[in-house]
């Protein structure tokens, strides 16, 4: 027997309808490419989708469509991310932080036939242009005065699109399944791959991040959301801001730690999301312009830390500068991307400083939508006890069940997502990811966890950054080597920094060496590239290598 309630589905345009209705007035502030501060609101933000949905439509934009986008946190972008799968079409944000070569081949093999962007790119534009022939309209996020000259490239300019459009377009009424947006990831090993999400997953996604022990997004939020929008749907939120109607500060290109304080500041915004990197350039510029900063004006209640591991100094600076909660949270791109997300229990009521910063030291648990398991060589799950650790898995309405263009499956017959992490999962239900499968350091049989070594190495007050990874050892198999990216003026030895670790971790898990680096390789999503480093390093001899 079915049962009797109304069968609508669920779709990406309802999110944005519901925002324009009920939340018109809530701001959406964005910085331009060009300086300049644009205020709008869901209000618009909806009525200007619509017109865009008609430019689109002008342009060919039919059902399933690539429309891609190499374009910052702004306004336009927004307005791309509800009208294109509103339309029925997919749209696919580019990262342009990747390669040449990587973004050429990611436009072809997604089949865009729309690119828009902002005018920063043109540059690449021009470089792309010939390497695209899908490739029917290159759209400029500008008005028409704005429009770049591009040699061989006929470029449309976007406001102009929209004044020529007709203001109203009826959203269809889509199959919820139908595909809505394409990100593909970083691809740290051989080609990128694309994740296709649906109208369906990224509703449901949206209910996570609204819920109360997932990123509690609600409409009274004012979100700076320092995570770009070309990063696995800027983790859900601008669609989660349509859900709840929050206030959205979108800050464009500029990402330093001085226009994010600014901003937040300014906008009062109580709730920000962004990689550990970001974070680190908020801090290092609080740092060094202590004296004229005034803390008090900042209202940030919960900041999210994800993307890679947060190290425990940031957790605490959050805490003790800003009174703010940092939610520690894992996903990946296959993953919507949120998969496990770090609030508290009610046993961990009443805890302050360092007893509620280990919890939140870990990445999380698991929210309803995304099942997570471990499992250990031999394929069977293990106890949840904190201590064994194994290859993560996940499944869920929101996780990928294959790769766009490729026919093979991506979950196992158990329906699991193998994520490639390594994790242990606590009693509690917590996990703490140990690393990269293919970055754990295997020392005598024996795992030794980077991230955790990195995240120590971070806690020291000379350290701005810090990579581990395991270099060749003719006794241990492989033993960790520490590289170190200091803080502006800072110094420090390699003895000082060894003794640092002491006490800290298993003296068997100690690096063995440490190198000191002017910088530090980052993929396009700002981890840190250790396969670069690892190759960078091979044949590095340890003092601890016997002769
Ligand atoms: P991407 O698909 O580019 O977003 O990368 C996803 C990967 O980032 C995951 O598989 C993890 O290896 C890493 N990652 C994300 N969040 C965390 C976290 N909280 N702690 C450690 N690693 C993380």
């Amino acid at each position: 027997m079915h049962g009797l309630m109304q069968n609508r589905p669920l779709l990406v345009s309802s999110l944005l309808t519901h925002a324009q209705r009920f939340h018109a007035r809530r701001e959406i502030v964005s910085l331009l490419v060009d300086g300049r501060t644009h205020r709008s609101s869901w209000g618009e933000i909806g009525a200007r989708a619509q017109r865009l949905a008609n430019a689109m439509a002008a342009l060919g934009v039919v059902d399933s469509t690539r429309v891609g986008t190499l374009a910052w946190n702004t306004h336009r972008h927004l307005e791309l991310y509800f009208a294109v799968p509103g339309m029925g079409a997919v749209l696919h944000t580019v990262n342009p932080r990747l390669h040449l070569d990587q973004i050429a081949y990611i436009i072809d093999h997604a089949g865009d036939e729309v690119l828009c962007f902002d005018l920063s790119f043109s540059d690449l534009v021009q470089a792309l242009a010939p390497r695209c022939p899908k490739v029917k309209t290159w759209v400029a996020l500008c008005d028409e005065s704005q429009t770049p000259q591009i040699p061989g490239v006929a470029v449309r300019a976007y406001e102009s699109l929209l004044d020529a459009a007709a203001p109203h377009f009826d959203w269809p009424v889509l199959d919820e399944q139908q595909a809505s947006s394409l990100c593909y990831t970083s691809g740290t090993t051989g080609n990128p791959k694309g994740v296709l999400y649906s109208h369906r997953s990224t509703v449901l996604h949206c209910f996570a991040a609204c819920a109360a022990d997932g990123l509690g997004m609600a409409a009274r939020d004012s979100v700076l959301l320092v995570v770009p929008l070309f990063h696995v749907n800027a983790w859900g939120v601008p669609f989660a801001g349509a859900m709840c109607g929050a206030k959205l500060v979108l800050p464009g290109p500029n990402l330093s730690g001085e226009a994010i304080y600014r901003l937040m500041r300014d906008e009062r915004c109580n709730f920000s999301l962004g990689v550990p990197t970001v974070w680190l350039g908020l801090f290092d510029h609080i740092e060094r312009h202590r004296e004229s900063l005034d803390l008090s004006q900042i209202r940030l209640e919960r900041v999210v830390i994800g993307g890679s591991a947060a190290p425990r100094a940031l957790i605490e600076k959050f805490d003790a500068l800003f009174g703010a909660f940092a939610i520690h949270a894992w996903g990946m791109t296959e993953t919507g991307p949120l998969g496990t997300i770090g609030r508290l229990l009610a046993q961990h009521e009443g805890l302050s400083g360092a007893a509620r910063h280990d919890v939140q030291c870990k990445a999380g648990r698991a929210i309803y939508g995304v099942d997570i398991e471990i499992f250990g060589p031999d394929g069977k799950p293990l106890p949840h006890d904190g201590v064994a650790f194994g290859e993560l898995r996940a499944r869920g309405p929101w996780v990928a069940a294959g790769y766009f263009g490729l026919d093979a499956s991506a979950v196992d017959a158990d329906g699991w997502f193998t994520t490639g992490d390594v994790a242990t999962v606590d009693a509690d239900g917590y996990i703490q990811i140990t690393d990269r499968a293919k970055d754990v350091i295997k020392s005598g049989g024996e795992w030794i966890s980077s991230i955790e070594l990195e995240n120590i190495a971070v806690g020291h007050p000379a350290v701005q950054e810090a990579a581990v990874i395991g270099v060749a050892h003719r006794r241990w198999q492989e033993r960790p080597l520490l590289l170190v990216h200091l803080k502006p003026g800072a110094r420090i030895d390699r003895e000082a920094l060894l003794a640092w670790f002491e006490g800290k971790v298993a003296s068997w898990c100690r690096p063995d060496d440490v190198v000191i680096v002017d910088s530090l390789p980052h993929t396009a999503t700002g981890k840190l590239q250790k396969r670069t480093l690892r190759e960078q390093y091979q044949g590095y001899r340890l003092p601890t290598d016997p002769d």
